[in-house]
């Protein structure tokens, strides 16, 4: 099975093939608001029901692998991330042994950095291209949730941190709502939903309306993307997020750089 080698393999039932690109360039985080994780892995696995991931760690850091990385898993369902409607197609999925109610244990983290560290670098995937669950199903799912620490992972260079004081912006509607579409929210589905899993990945704690600091976060974390995201001019992009045409079809993802899985 293609994929990391410290894995312990718990083959799943619920898998298919890739639909229009050859390498996952991008990955999805979960909990799988379980209580344990063998009533996780026996879900993830019966042809019952009809969901999977690549990857499930446990509370105490151990690494299943349940579908090989070269074929599609059943994890994020009805999604859109940068352009792309079908996540599952791009990614590899990652479920968290998480209640959705109890802290994630220090050898979880860490068993995701080593994780998330070997695919990057055998899918010459960029650090990142990684998302939750709740970023690319805005308005119906929230995990991995407020609890998951982004914040520490980026410290670890994986995902995308947004530096503040970027820009004195204010509150600026449209710019946050353009920022969040460069990189890669739904932005056609209004500014409530949009902001709702902004925040839950960026600011857990923020309440009440848009204000100056989700602004300033979303244009840091816009500015900060390298510009090989986009494959067309930024001002198309721009437009297309704000007339509510959306941005699928003016903009991109890079394919990816290399398919080897070695
Ligand atoms: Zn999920």
């Amino acid at each position: 099975m293609i994929g990391y080698s410290g894995a312990t393999l718990k083959p799943s039932n619920n898998y298919g093939v890739r639909s229009g690109c050859d390498a996952p360039d991008m990955v999805v985080l979960h909990y799988t608001a379980m209580e344990t994780v063998e009533e996780a892995l026996e879900r993830l696995c019966s042809r019952d029901h009809e969901v999977s991931a690549h990857y499930l760690i446990s509370a105490s850091g151990e690494i299943f692998q349940l579908v090989a990385e070269d074929r599609r898993a059943w994890h994020a369902g009805v999604s859109y991330w940068a352009g792309q409607r079908d996540v599952n197609s791009r990614s590899i999925g990652i479920e968290l042994d998480n209640n959705g109610c109890t802290p994630f244990p220090c050898p979880q983290s860490r068993a995701l950095v080593v994780l998330c560290q070997d695919i990057f670098q055998r899918w010459s995937i960029p650090t990142w291209r990684i998302v939750a669950h709740s970023d690319v199903a805005i308005g119906r799912k929230i995990d991995p949730g407020p609890k998951f620490d982004w914040r520490g992972l980026a410290k670890e260079n994986i995902g995308s941190w947004p530096l503040r004081g970027q820009a004195a912006l204010g509150i600026d509607e449209a710019q946050f709502l353009e920022d969040a579409a460069i990189y890669g929210y739904e932005t056609t589905l209004g500014l409530k939903l949009v902001l709702a899993a902004f925040r839950l990945h960026f600011r857990p704690m923020a309440q009440g309306p848009l204000d100056p600091i989700d602004c300033a976060l979303a244009h840091g974390l816009a500015g900060h993307l390298p510009l090989t995201h986009l494959t067309e001019p930024l001002n198309r992009i721009e437009r297309g997020g704000l007339d509510g045409r959306g941005p699928q079809g003016s903009r991109k993802v890079r394919t990816p750089q290399s398919n080897s899985a070695g």
